[in-house]
């Protein structure tokens, strides 16, 4: 079969090696900008006086436990990783009340929440926001423990965003993703570069945009941006689903179910090299959110800025990269959708970390059951692995903290009667206390354990 890929990112190369590899099909790939590679390739940093770098940007890090099949296909591409720092500082505007964290009741809850998430389990079908609620995890927990390491993981950059993700997909890749990390050895380009060398150079073509696309009962046809047209037995977009979309309505049409898999929400972010260090690998800066145009609307109430330090995290010293709202990428937010009713029903299939939960492991693993699937039916000597289900004693513990928060939850309203009697009391022996260093203490307690 004659097969073009659109999309030259971690999906659409994952695809040609695959297919070029392990099937006889004959395929080219399409790309439009200079170079291959996609989110994954990197940004040029160009400085002063100095010689440009490239900053890693698009494969930092992934954890072995959260990328299973990303890990045992690198080993396959022999291309070596090591381990890598990716610690996180959390800063928060207007900082949460307490310092002595013994007396801070807000703090023994925020422990006993992050205790209970590692064991907890959730569904695709409900939202975070929605599962955080039903459970009883405390806002203290989400804003100071959850929130972060999302926004470290999936880039994001409200708490609006965060919660509206399905609240399965958030648990697992938390929880997997606080065991160790690991960075490629070369960074992302190693990859892309290891990948795109399977394909000769006249079937790469880069700079070519494609802009529409149009089945016929012949083949595929695609145009590209300078009017050339392909023709093709099939065609797979491995871009972004509203990208495809648009590129399906350019060329003629788009069924309802090809609508409803390809669109999705999407959030802006910039990624900014800057010359600098920061204490710790990943620091996210949250401060209130601007108020929403239309108060009617759901909006975010915290906006956040990632710095990633480069030195501890790509062995690049020197350089950060600052994550903030912005427009320069389209980062997908993971979505519980269902591709099957559009793949492949127009010779036309689709690939793409989009597809999944938006992280290279995504990406590979979308392209790797496409191509293993018909009309593909590559071999690929790699499975699409998934992570291990809980052993007894996990399940046990699970099932102690459930009960804990049983009871935690039924008692709540008794914590109110006794934490306001205990507050009052340190008001008046704070007022009462002659002496004023013995009297700023006790108000250092009274804060923290209201
Ligand atoms: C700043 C940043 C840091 C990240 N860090 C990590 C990380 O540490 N670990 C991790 O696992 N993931 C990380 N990710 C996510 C990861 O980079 C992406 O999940 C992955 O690269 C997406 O690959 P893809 O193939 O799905 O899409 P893309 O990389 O977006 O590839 C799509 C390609 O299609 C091309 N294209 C689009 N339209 C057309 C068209 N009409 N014609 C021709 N070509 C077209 C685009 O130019 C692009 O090259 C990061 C992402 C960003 C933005």
């Amino acid at each position: 079969m004659r097969v073009a890929i659109v999309g030259s990112g971690i999906s659409g190369l994952s695809a040609l090696w695959f297919l070029k590899k392990h099937s006889d099909h004959e395929v080219n790939i399409y790309e439009s900008a200079e170079h291959v590679g996609g989110q994954a390739r990197g940004i040029i940093y160009r400085r002063e006086g100095k010689e440009d770098v490239l900053v890693d940007t698009g494969l930092m890090a992934f954890s072995p436990a959260g990328s299973p099949t990303l890990a045992a296909f690198l080993k396959h591409l022999d291309l070596p990783t090591r381990r890598t720092d990716m610690s996180l500082a959390v800063s928060r505007q207007p900082r949460p009340a307490g310092v002595l964290n013994l007396f801070n009741p807000r703090a023994w809850r925020l422990a006993f929440d992050t205790l209970r998430f590692r064991y907890a389990q959730a569904d695709d079908d409900q939202k975070l926001g929605a599962w955080l609620s039903a459970n009883g995890y405390s806002a203290a927990f989400f804003d100071e423990w959850l929130l972060p390491r999302i926004a470290r993981l999936w880039l994001l950059t409200d708490d609006l965003a965060a919660k509206s993700m399905p609240a399965g997909d958030v648990v697992r890749g938390v929880q997997d993703h606080e065991a160790s990390w690991e960075a490629i050895t070369g960074g992302g380009a190693a990859l892309i570069d290891k990948l795109a060398s399977v394909v000769p150079p006249e079937n790469l073509h880069t700079r070519a945009e494609i802009v529409s696309i149009t089945s016929h009962e012949y083949g595929v046809r695609l145009v590209e941006a300078g009017g050339t047209n392909h023709i093709y037995d099939h065609v797979i977009l491995a871009i972004p689903g509203n990208r495809a979309l648009k590129l399906l309505k350019a060329g003629s049409w788009a069924a309802p179910e090809e609508e409803e898999a390809l669109s999705g929400d999407w959030t802006g972010i910039d990624a900014v090299p800057a010359t600098g260090a920061v204490p710790t690998a990943v620091s996210v800066t949250s401060t209130p959110a601007p108020p929403a145009y239309d108060a009617s609307m759901p909006a975010p109430t915290q906006t956040l800025a990632l710095t990633y330090d480069m030195g501890r995290i790509a062995a690049q010293p020197g350089i950060t990269l600052h994550i903030a709202p912005g427009s320069a990428f389209q980062v997908p937010l993971p979505s519980t959708r269902d591709l099957a009713p559009a793949q492949n029903t127009r010779r036309i299939a689709y690939a793409g970390a989009w597809a999944r939960g938006g992280r290279a492991e995504d990406a590979l693993v979308s392209a790797l059951e496409l191509v293993k699937s018909a009309p593909f039916n590559a071999s690929p000597p790699l499975e699409g692995r998934r992570r291990a289900g809980m052993a007894m004693t996990l399940t046990l513990a699970r099932i102690v903290l459930a009960y804990a928060e049983g009871v935690r939850s039924i008692t709540a309203p008794l914590w109110t009667v006794v934490s306001w009697p205990v507050a009052l009391a340190l008001a008046i022996i704070e007022t009462a206390t002659p002496v004023p260093r013995a009297r700023r203490q006790i108000a250092l307690l009274r804060k923290c354990w209201e």
